[in-house]
């Protein structure tokens, strides 16, 4: 590796992820401040909440500042193919169109992400294991255990020190699916001599360790023996060592699997086109399931998350065209509640168990391991990488202070709570936050990217909350009033409406048209009166459009 120059600096700059899970986007510059080379690591989704963000279904970090010099942007390296690490690919790499790195799981999702969109780029696909030079950056892919397959640590060379980005992981001894940890690449880069570790936090509040993908494969394969009737298992598609748990616990058991929902059969082929759940029962068709003696099917569905459109919840609502669920059947949720979707999921639970369902889930039954690293597991990554900086990314504000102040326990000299938009000296000198960039969100409405603070997701929470009211009066040429006032108002109840209409007539009659004669008064006028007697009436200020029309 050269030497650096003299103005060479290395900088980290996270754009998303660094302050809530979800949309990850980081960012490593290398080169004097006015001619940086950058390389992308990961570039997710947040998925969007009704209620904060009404009609968004994605959030996705705001890009603008890489986008404005796209020339040096060298590559998208994606770390592994879970929605947070390569949801935004599809909206955000037409404004970079650089190259982008996969390990095969993750290309090949990926390429049919560009493909669903009608975009012609392509990712490259690089083996496990192997090396990557992009301009000053020198890229190992180390693997790692999460709950996909193929994650992937990413060790960063560069004339000015070595960062170890960790992507998603765990330490999982026996995974079902997929390498073991590379416990020895991993040590090696700590003999080597690691600058900074950039690391999961997701998990940095839960003590002990995560578990291992085989003790659920037991505890499951014992459950499901005790259910007598038809069981549905609900878990993320993506957790590929999951899927073939369940199957092979089905079999253990002598039940057929059928996949329920698209995102299933999608990530079932992706694996088996790269090789993956070689020994994977044979799966029936849904429709041919029904006609097996209920002790002989397992459902695996999708919609472990309460996901509306998806299987599961048409299931609960008896609405599926194949899959029907009644009294003595199971469903056993294999899966965690991503926060957020408490009361979808909530909601879920009690649509099944009216149906005379019986509900599984983590609360009652060990079904589930999480893919991120406890306290434990944390502990360990810095006792084999032994950074002098410590960086949490992945996570909220308060897992990613909790992770600081754990990773300084165990000795690392330094560690910095990033927030996105900031950039981050690693070298030379102590390193720091040197600048703030322009950071934020974007938002996918229906098919268009808008940013955040467009206003929008204020009105529709305004409508949602006290609905809408529009007035339309006519003025003639001299400003007389000539018409109207029309009122149209939607989400209002009844009596309020007359209290509108009838408080209306105040500023009509006060309407002076030699002093306002393009009624520009009259409006506002008429918009507080409308709102005033709402309130009046109603105890609610719905959001109010006066349109004057002068003919
Ligand atoms: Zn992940
Ligand atoms: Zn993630």
């Amino acid at each position: 590796m050269n030497a650096p120059e003299p103005y060479d600096e290395l900088v980290f700059l996270p754009l998303g992820g660094s302050g809530e899970i979800g949309m990850n986007f980081n960012a490593y510059g290398y080169g004097p401040p006015e001619d940086r080379k950058w390389i992308v690591v990961d570039c997710g989704v947040l998925f969007g909440r009704e209620t904060s963000s009404p009609g968004v279904d994605l959030i996705m970090p705001d890009i603008r500042f890489l986008a404005e010099q796209r020339e040096n942007v060298l590559a998208i390296i994606a770390t592994h193919a879970h929605e947070d690490h390569i949801g935004a690919i599809p909206y955000l790499w037409p404004m970079l169109k650089c190259p982008i790195y996969a390990t095969p799981f993750t290309a090949v999702l990926i390429e049919g992400k560009l493909e669903e969109a009608g975009l012609r780029g392509r990712p490259k696909t690089v083996a496990l294991s192997s090396k990557l030079t992009l301009g000053p950056f020198e890229i190992e892919f180390i693997s790692i255990t999460h709950s996909i397959p193929e994650p992937n640590a990413l060790a960063i060379r560069t004339p000015l020190g070595t960062v170890c980005h960790t992507g998603d992981w765990k330490i999982d001894p026996e995974p079902m699916v997929g390498k073991v940890t590379d416990i020895a690449a991993l040590k090696r880069l700590g003999e080597e001599g690691v600058l900074a570790t950039v690391c999961d936090s997701t998990n940095a509040l839960v003590p002990g360790e995560s578990g291992s993908e085989a003790k659920v494969r037991e505890a499951l394969t014992a459950l499901i023996g005790t259910l007598k009737h038809r069981v549905a298992v609900t878990s993320f598609a993506s957790n590929v060592a999951r899927l073939d748990t369940i199957a092979k616990a089905a079999k253990a058991n002598g039940r057929q699997v059928a996949l329920v929902g698209r995102a299933m059969h999608k990530i079932t082929d992706a694996a088996r086109q790269t090789g993956y759940l070689k020994g994977f029962p044979a799966l029936i068709d849904e429709e041919d399931a029904a006609q097996l003696s209920p002790n002989r099917i397992l459902y695996l569905c999708t919609g472990s998350q309460g996901e509306p459109r998806a299987a599961l919840a048409r299931i609960a609502d008896n609405n599926h065209p194949n899959v029907s669920l009644g009294k003595g059947d199971a469903v056993i949720f294999s899966s965690r509640v991503i926060p957020g979707n408490d009361i979808a999921i909530h909601e879920l639970h009690n649509k099944l168990s009216l149906l005379g369902v019986e509900v599984l889930s983590a609360d009652d039954h060990f079904v589930h391991v999480s893919g991120h690293p406890c306290r434990e597991e944390l502990s360990e990554m810095y006792r084999w990488t032994r950074p002098q900086i410590a960086i949490p990314v992945h996570g909220e504000p308060r897992h990613l202070a909790e992770h600081a102040r754990l990773a300084r326990s165990l000795q690392v000299p330094q560690a910095i709570v990033p927030e996105n938009g900031h950039l981050i000296r690693l070298a030379p000198g102590r390193a720091g936050v040197i600048d703030e960039v322009p950071a934020g969100r974007v938002y996918l409405d229906g098919r268009v990217l808008i940013e955040e603070g467009a206003g929008l997701s204020k009105s529709r929470r305004g409508m949602a909350f006290a609905g809408v009211i529009a007035i339309t009066i006519v003025l003639d040429g001299k400003g007389r009033v000539a018409g109207g006032p029309s009122v149209i108002v939607e989400g209002i109840p009844e009596p309020v409406r007359g209290a509108i209409a009838d408080a209306l007539d105040e500023p009509i009659r006060r309407h002076n048209p030699k002093r306002d004669l393009d009624g520009y008064e009259l409006k506002e006028s008429l918009r507080r009166a409308a709102r005033r007697a709402a309130d009046a009436a109603w105890g609610k200020k719905p959001i109010t459009k006066v349109e004057v029309i002068q003919i």
